[in-house]
């Protein structure tokens, strides 16, 4: 057994019963393969048995009590996973499957997807089994208040620096904020994601979507190829899947789905500028079902209870490139296989870890331009970065100046990526080892200069 197999069932054996966090880790090392013949120092000094174990995890009770009048008790977590080369960042995710596994898995993504932009931020990730969906407003913030009552003791601007993530918006970040500001005393960066009116950065709510469609655009450059004319299907109908079918439009292309938990939409005329409106105000304002949409533009169709990728699959509807936005593990085998045969040229996933390890395979043994996560969608975390710089900076960027930040850093990230695969032996277009390596390297060698700790 290779050395970095033994540290994958190592992992395993300690971390029973979170299967999303193993295939988080076994993605990952497998792809570091080169790495420990050619720097046996991390081997070592246990680099990779350390970097699979976060730094501090925490469990907390959040109690609240909800419009009746009845208690109730969610629980909270926060995985610090490394700080090797900065503060704690990553997003507070509030969804019923939340449990420590999905923490784990996305906070371990995080510390190499935060490295790769260069910029100074570790690696955390937080969240609750909480469900916004179908709470009230003061619901909402009752929980937010209660949520942040803990955390608030964990965090801070120079620390931990979290955002937002599935569950999570505006909304939410402004009630968390709100409220570590009161118990805190002191008005300072310490969430991303804030509204433009009290700290927060232009661009904020785009920049995940707008940067999976330049890593898209970067990824077909290399092969004469461009999003102009070609067709995509977009997976869920949150903050990445607007903004991403957003910047699909403004670079010539067409989405034609979008879906949430309860179904799908495909519209094959497209989702232009007015049906993405009324998509925001049905699921930033008026918290609906993607169903209305079709109720709405009846040139589209509604299939319940499926995802876009089994429509896809079932309908055998024609896609150039899919971006996959919703969740972990939305696109299986044989999805990734029907999307091969419909011409799929390109994946670029919008959110963290939503191709199966198969599904992966398909697309690689089938030369699809395959952009994962941690690269991919990279732009938020980006631009909450710039956040920080903002909030200590204490000034406000133009929009024109930030998205050109975020452009150069999707491009960096892409060549990042290449340069990487390439110096540690594989095809300059594999991604997953690129980002792996190129985000493990630098906070492997930030580890080494603090010696064991
Ligand atoms: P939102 O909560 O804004 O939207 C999530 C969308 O995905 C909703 O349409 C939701 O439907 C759907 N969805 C969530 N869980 C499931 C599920 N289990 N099955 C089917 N559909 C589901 O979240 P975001 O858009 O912010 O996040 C989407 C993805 O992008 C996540 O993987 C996240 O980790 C990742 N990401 C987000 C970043 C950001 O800046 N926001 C940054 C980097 C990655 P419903 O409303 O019915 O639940």
């Amino acid at each position: 057994m290779s050395y970095l197999r033994e540290v994958i069932a190592k992992t395993e054996e300690k971390n029973p019963a979170q299967p999303e966090f193993i295939q988080a880790v076994e993605e990952v090392m497998l792809s570091l393969e080169p790495t420990v013949e050619r720097h046996i120092e991390y081997v070592a000094s246990g680099i990779y048995e350390r970097i699979v174990e976060p730094d501090r995890q925490i469990i907390f009770r959040v109690p609240w009590v909800d419009d009746s009048g009845k208690v109730q008790v969610n629980r909270g977590f926060r995985v610090q996973f490394n700080n090797a080369i900065g503060p704690y960042k990553g997003g507070i995710r509030f969804h019923p499957s939340v449990n420590l596994g999905i923490i784990k898995f996305l906070g371990f993504e995080q510390v190499f997807k935060n490295s790769l932009t260069t910029l100074p931020m570790g690696g955390g990730k937080g969240g609750s089994d909480f469900d916004p969906k179908g709470k009230s407003n003061n619901e909402v913030m009752r929980f937010c208040q209660a949520f942040m009552r803990e955390l608030y003791r964990h965090i801070g601007p120079e620390t931990d620096v979290p955002a937002g993530d599935i569950g999570v918006g505006g909304r939410e970040i402004g009630y968390l904020y709100g409220y570590y500001k009161l118990i805190r005393n002191e008005h300072t960066g310490v969430l991303t994601g804030k509204g433009l009116d009290y700290g927060g950065i232009l661009i904020r709510p785009e920049a995940t979507g707008y940067g999976a469609v330049y890593f898209a655009a970067e990824m077909l450059a290399t092969r004469n190829e461009s999003l102009a004319g070609k067709t995509a299907a977009v997976s869920g109908s949150g903050n990445v899947a607007q903004y991403l079918t957003e910047k699909v439009i403004q670079m010539g292309g067409k989405n034609i789905s979008l879906s949430d938990s309860s179904g799908t939409i495909i519209d094959p005329e497209g989702i232009n500028l007015e049906k993405l409106n009324y998509l925001m105000d049905l699921k930033n304002n008026r918290r609906g079902r993607i169903k209305e949409y079709a109720e709405k533009y009846p040139t589209s169709q509604y299939f319940g209870g499926k995802s876009v990728w089994e429509v896809i699959k079932e309908q055998s509807i024609k896609v150039d490139i899919a971006f996959p936005s919703a969740t972990q593990n939305e696109i299986t085998e044989d999805q990734a296989l029907a999307l091969v045969n419909n011409g799929c040229l390109c994946v670029s996933e919008g959110a963290n870890m939503p191709s199966t390890p198969k599904g992966i395979e398909v697309f690689i043994d089938n030369n699809v331009l395959f952009g994962p996560g941690k690269a991919a969608n990279a732009g938020g975390v980006s631009v909450s970065g710039l956040e920080m710089n903002q909030n200590s900076m204490k000034l406000l960027w133009g929009k024109e100046e930030v998205d050109n930040r975020l452009q150069m850093i999707m491009k960096n990230i892409h060549a990042e990526c290449q340069c990487a695969a390439e110096a540690y032996g594989f095809e300059r277009c594999n991604y997953i080892c690129g980002s792996n390596i190129a985000g493990f390297l630098r906070v492997a060698r930030a580890m080494l200069a603090y010696g064991i700790i």
